[in-house]
């Protein structure tokens, strides 16, 4: 947790707008995680908050990673330290897991001298992989339900159950090893039955695949959707652990690994933006602020990730519904139309809690006007 006053202080020393990484958060957050699922090893899907060190933080405390693209295979791989490269090469299934099931031929042809683990859920990827990274070990993605999830991942990827089991024998027809299933349930998951519903389908195809003589799968990646505490609505952690290990333990034997990929769960809380009043007006009777940090920006979250990120003021003062907008010229660029805040000035500053995960990640350049600097605390 960072005052508002060290938050304050950390945006007159580096300028705005300002993006303040919280590694005690980071490391409470895995934590929490390892506590409450014992079974289960994280892989810190990287997409969340891609940043060296970050990688560090999480790789010291425990983590795993989820890349899905070479540039963030290379990010990783580079911040594993002290570890020797003959260990790398061993470790490399414990601790980096490749999760796109579409790769282009090239990143497969670069990726094979490290036997990596890679996921899939086609025909086509199953010939891309033999041809191009025979060494890798498979994982099947399968399409589950993401009823309920604020982000929706399943329209894009996952094999139909059905097919499912097809695939893994075809695969080992083709002299690939799948060594398991994975699955997403959907981003900032509040409805904890996809996780029910979805392990009890991995099993499903499990018991299938025994039947029809593949015994070789012996881990379960039950992806990522491990809801950030944005608001009161969102039920606890640990409420979720307590599900999710109960069936874990109930339908798959000691040997078999559990993975799981969390991006929003370990950033989210430990983001803050800070922000600087660059323009005023009144429009439509409305307070009207414009901010150095917009939707194109440390808020493009509010886009892509569908999540909204209240703004919030230093200053106290008797509060109006005001609207806030990005620095850009587009008419899109707006972070709020209705945020209670007190009478502002130009150049005051306001800032945003929780919004490490989906947001500088994505940020732009467009218009000029550059991201945030990030700036990391409590390292
Ligand atoms: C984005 C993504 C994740 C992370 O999801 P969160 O909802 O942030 O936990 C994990 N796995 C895959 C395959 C993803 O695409």
């Amino acid at each position: 947790m960072i005052s508002k006053a060290r938050l304050k202080k950390l945006a007159e020393e580096h300028g705005t707008p300002l993006l303040v990484v919280d590694h005690d958060e980071l490391r409470k957050n895995i934590r929490a995680f390892r506590r409450y699922l014992p079974r289960v090893q994280p892989y810190f899907a990287v997409k969340a908050g891609a940043d060296p060190a970050i990688v560090r933080t999480l790789f010291e405390a425990g983590s795993s990673f989820d890349v899905a693209s070479m540039p963030e295979f290379e990010l990783v791989y580079d911040n594993i330290r002290d570890m020797p490269a003959r260990e790398r090469q061993q470790w490399i299934w414990d601790k980096i897991i490749y999760a796109n099931p579409i790769k282009p031929v090239e990143t497969l042809a670069e990726l094979d001298q490290y036997k990596p683990l890679v996921t899939f859920d086609n025909l086509d990827e199953i010939e891309k992989i033999r041809r191009h990274a025979p060494r890798a070990g498979l994982v099947l993605r399968l399409k589950v339900s993401n009823t309920g999830a604020m982000v929706e991942l399943s329209s894009k990827f996952g094999a139909p159950p059905a097919e499912a089991v097809d695939l893994i024998l075809e695969a080992d027809r083709q002299g690939l090893v799948v060594e398991g299933v994975s699955f997403h349930v959907g981003s900032q998951t509040t409805n904890f039955e996809n996780y029910v519903e979805a392990l009890n389908l991995t099993a499903d195809i499990y018991a299938e695949a025994q039947s029809r003589g593949y015994t070789k799968m012996n881990l379960v990646d039950i992806g990522g959707g491990f809801p950030a505490p944005y608001d009161s609505t969102v039920r606890p952690f640990r409420e979720l652990a307590r599900i999710i290990n109960s069936e874990i333990n109930r339908l798959f034997p000691k040997h078999i690994e559990i993975l799981a990929e969390p991006g929003r769960f370990f950033v989210a809380t430990a983001g803050y933006s800070v922000s600087k009043i660059i323009g005023k007006s009144v429009r439509d009777g409305k307070p009207s602020y414009y901010l150095d940090d917009g939707v194109y920006h440390t808020y493009s979250g509010q886009i892509f990730d569908h999540c909204k990120y209240p703004v919030k003021a230093f200053k106290r003062g008797r509060t109006r519904l005001s609207a806030v907008f990005g620095p850009t010229c587009d008419a899109l660029d707006v972070i709020s139309m209705a945020d209670p805040l007190p009478d502002l000035a130009r150049d005051d500053l306001v800032y945003s809690e929780m919004i490490g995960a989906y947001t500088w990640a994505s940020a732009t350049t467009f218009n000029g006007f550059s991201p945030a600097k990030v700036v990391h605390v409590n390292q």
